[in-house]
This record gives structure tokens, sequence and C-alpha cells, in this order.
């Protein structure tokens, strides 16, 4: 929704340049920025840690002298594992959004028209698809793959992308019950607003790095464990013990706070969606 800020008119479409130079929107654009640069940077850090303690695990043939991290964490073979972890990450997001989207009460409106006879809040299904797509191009969002119409006593929308379908628009039937056509206007702006952002590459962030942390905490008291077996001295045992507790501590806070700034991520992007950026 787009009330409360300053409109000016610039012919059919909504001028919000005047408020893009504003400082408070520009502060807010970098914030919104600087707090994915964290994420992406704690993320990165839970899965470099759970990559090295699965090459040191299973690469090197599971002996017990792979104790510590003898190996340097730059092989090639522990970045195959952050690979392997990154898509491990998108595909079961895209399989979480998948079956959201399997919910009951799902009228597809494109690029098939499944409504038939109904209207939503007197719009026939052909004339919501037709104003989603002439929005989309006024705005430059891309290309929407799906309008979806969801079965709602809650007025809400969203927006999520999947591989295979692209851009997908969902409006639930009470907002287009309850809402004049300037309000359904301004909801599909807000939606196509994060389409054009691509904020559907951040909220990929927040899947796995908690889960990933009862593995790494598995694996690290493995070797522990391991270690005892083929310690030289007590003093280096509890020196790498130490370490490999702290680095799971560090795997933990990281965890927990991708969580808490993938929230504050949101929040920024709800208010940029909202002006439109
Ligand atoms: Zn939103």
């Amino acid at each position: 929704m787009n009330q409360g800020i300053d409109q000016h008119s610039h012919g059919d479409q909504v001028d919000f340049r005047p408020l893009h130079g504003r400082r408070l929107f520009q502060r807010t654009v970098w914030l919104c920025r600087a707090h994915i640069l964290a994420c992406v940077l704690l993320n990165l850090y839970v899965f470099v840690l759970l990559a090295c303690l699965l090459q040191d695990a299973l690469g090197n043939g599971l002996t017990l002298s792979s104790y510590g991290f003898s190996e340097s964490p730059l092989q090639w073979s522990t970045l195959g594992w952050v690979a392997g972890l990154v898509v491990l990450q998108v595909v079961s997001f895209q399989g979480l959004m998948i079956a959201t989207l399997q919910e009951d009460g799902q009228i597809t409106l494109f690029p098939e028209d499944e409504s038939g006879t109904r209207s939503f809040g007197g719009m026939r299904g052909e004339q919501i698809v037709s104003l989603v797509h002439e929005m989309a191009d006024q705005m430059g969002a891309g290309k929407i793959g799906k309008i979806v119409i969801l079965d709602s006593p809650c007025p809400n929308a969203q927006t999520v992308w999947l591989l295979g379908d692209g851009n997908i628009v969902t409006l639930h039937s009470n907002l287009l019950e309850v809402l004049s056509l300037e309000g359904i206007r301004s909801t599909i702006a807000h939606e196509l607003a994060h389409v054009r952002r691509k904020d559907f590459l951040s909220r990929h962030l927040l899947h796995l790095p908690t889960r990933f942390v009862p593995c790494i905490t598995f694996l690290a008291l493995l070797k522990i464990g391991a270690g005892l077996g083929v310690m030289a001295s007590w003093p280096t045992f509890i020196g790498q013990s130490l370490v490999i507790v702290l680095l799971v501590f560090l795997s933990w806070l990281a965890a927990t706070w991708t969580v808490k700034i993938n929230i504050r991520v949101s929040q920024y992007q709800e208010y940029l969606a909202d002006s439109l950026e």
C-alpha cells in the first residue's frame, strides 16, 4: 500500500522520483543492502564450516586421523560441498514454496483461467489478469509467470518465484472483495515492486542455516570423539577441541543472527515495495 507518502502524478503513472531522492529513502535502500550483505556473510560462515566438517568426515575416507582441520578449507572439494549446500538450500526453499502453493482453494487465472464464471469482488478472471500484466509492463516488473487467486477470508497478497513457473502473484479472494479498484491496484503494485526488486533472492537465505547447526554440532562432536583416539598429547587435544567448540558456537550465533537480520531485511523490503522502488 502507498498511503501517506507524497505522490506526484506524472501522466498515467505515479512519479516517485521526489521520494527516491530523499535521505530517509536512500538510507532505507542502503540499510536493506547492508543487512542482506550481513546475512550472506553469516550464512557463508555456516556453509563453509559445515563444508569443512563434511570434507574432513567424508572426504578423507572416515579415518580417525582426519581429526582437526587438517586440510585447507579452500580446497576445490570443500568449495564443492559449499556449492552442494547452496543447491540444497535453494531446492528445499523451492520445495517449501511448492508445498505452500498446493494449499486448498487455489484458483489459477493465468496462464490458464480456471475461474470459469466466477467473479472476485466484481472482477472477472481475465480482467484481473490483464490488470496485473498491464501494471507489470508499466512498472517494468518483468514477466509474470502465473497469477493465482487463493480462496481466503484474510485480505492478503504474496509473490513467490519458482524455478520453471517464474514469478507467481497470489491475490486472496477477500482482498478483491473488500478493496476498491484503487486499493486493489495499490496492492498489485506493491507485489510487482517485490518482483521488480527481486526480493525473492534474499528470501532464499533464511531457510536452512538454523537447520545446519545441529549437523555441525553432530560432526564436531564426532570429530572430538575421534580425536580422543589419535591425540598426540592432552594439551594439543584440548586446544583443538576448544577451537572446534568455539567454531560451533559461532555457527550457532551466525544462524540465529541470520534469522533476526533477515526479519529486518523483509521489513525494509516492505517499505521499499510500498514506495515502488
Ligand atoms: Zn510486501
